[in-house]
């Protein structure tokens, strides 16, 4: 294997609890990294010899982002719904059958070029590891090949056959709840780690969600919980029972739900970019951070509701709208993403870490808030390879 000593950072950002503030920064820094994991973090005047060097000229070195809540697996797009609805339509949960109809119709290969592009895009803004959910297939068919798709890219995989009720199932909900607990589970248990469920008013209610992650746990998944997202609801509650890695977007909260969440390991992930594109009010991520949850940002990248896959776009959001301080939304896109994936290997960049690094073209990481939708990635590695 090749070492490769990254020298020259002005501000290495480590996670690191035992290094300064929230991001255990270290100034003047340098990094080795050999092979696919970081051997050596430091003062750039004490580091060791490596075979190669890479002089970062004194910009920020950043853990790569940790995306834990993406839709990728999908065909056809939806401008003409956005364009709609900035123009004064309401967003409900029913504009994913659109979505579903496409998908259906998309060949193997289209899905996974589609993955692949999206993945390469968000690689191209820093983000190493993505999660990624099925949820547009809703047929034991289409939900198996999106797994089976997205798994060839990701290990964090989720099956979300309970995304919306099928459209064949429109009169019988109860029918369709059967198939996603039963032939459907068994179809996808093998290319997923995750169950999620859309627990909401016109997707899937309290007891229905309940039932698809109880049967996600029963096969060995791992549940997560996309909840409160439109409206007030007991998402988050059961999330927390059920020992869900993370409650997702967390936008209608009531206190007993913030006490929840702040008492348990379930990490609060807020996806700013959903209320971005359907101008809805953010979550309170202040009020969060204040009662003591984790919180985590993600892009929620998926045709519909947010369609970025800029963790730089959701930190800037997060810090303007939501009452993160930079330092705050950057920890929240790193450590608190892998914390929702329950990932230690990702999300730091320590001794025994992926090597999985973003280097700015800033010399600090505020800039990610600072400077919003200008394009500030100078090179990325993940497990060890230089990217870009
Ligand atoms: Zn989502």
């Amino acid at each position: 294997m090749t070492s490769t000593l990254i020298t020259n950072i002005g501000t290495l950002v480590t996670n690191d609890p035992s290094c300064p503030g929230l991001l255990g920064l270290v100034e003047d820094a340098a990094v080795v990294i050999d092979g696919s994991v970081v051997t050596w973090t430091g003062r750039a005047a004490e580091a060791p010899a490596a075979d190669q060097a890479f002089d970062a000229e004194g910009r920020a070195l950043l853990p790569g982002f940790v995306d834990s809540h993406a839709h990728l697996v999908f065909a056809g797009d939806r401008t003409a719904e956005f364009n709609a609805r900035m123009s004064g339509q309401s967003y409900t949960a029913g504009g994913i059958r659109t979505t579903v109809a496409a998908t259906r119709s998309a060949s193997d290969a289209q899905l996974s070029a589609n993955v692949s592009r999206f993945i390469t895009e968000a690689l191209r803004q820093g983000t190493t590891t993505v999660e990624c959910k099925s949820g547009y297939g809703l047929t034991v068919e289409d939900e198996a090949r999106s797994l089976r798709i997205a798994a060839t890219y990701t290990s964090e995989t989720t099956y979300l056959g309970a995304h919306v009720v099928a459209p064949e199932f429109a009169d019988d909900p109860s029918a369709y709840v059967d198939l996603v607990t039963g032939e459907m589970l068994d179809a996808c248990a093998p290319y997923a780690r995750w169950v999620d469920v859309f627990c909401e008013q016109g997707a899937f209610d309290g007891d229905q969600a309940r039932a698809v992650l109880t049967a996600g746990i029963e096969r060995g998944l791992t549940p997560r919980v996309h909840a409160n997202q439109l409206s007030h609801g007991p998402g988050v509650q059961l999330a927390v029972e059920l020992g869900a890695a993370s409650a997702d977007h967390c936008t209608h909260l009531t206190d007993a739900d913030v006490a929840a969440l702040a008492g348990s390991a379930t990490v609060a992930t807020l996806l700013p970019g959903a209320e971005f594109s359907t101008r809805a009010p953010y979550p309170n991520a202040r009020r969060l951070l204040d009662a003591g949850a984790t919180v985590a940002l993600s892009t929620d990248c998926n045709p519909g509701s947010s369609f970025t896959t800029s963790m730089a776009f959701c930190i800037a959001v997060a810090v303007r709208e939501m009452g993160m301080t930079p330092d705050e939304a950057v920890h929240a896109a790193t450590t608190g993403g892998a914390r929702a994936l329950r990932r230690t290997d990702v999300g730091h960049i320590s001794p025994g870490a992926r090597a999985d690094l973003l280097l700015l073209d800033a010399p600090s990481p505020v800039h990610l808030a600072y400077r919003p939708g200008v394009p500030l990635t100078a090179a990325v590695w993940r497990a060890g390879v230089r990217e870009l």
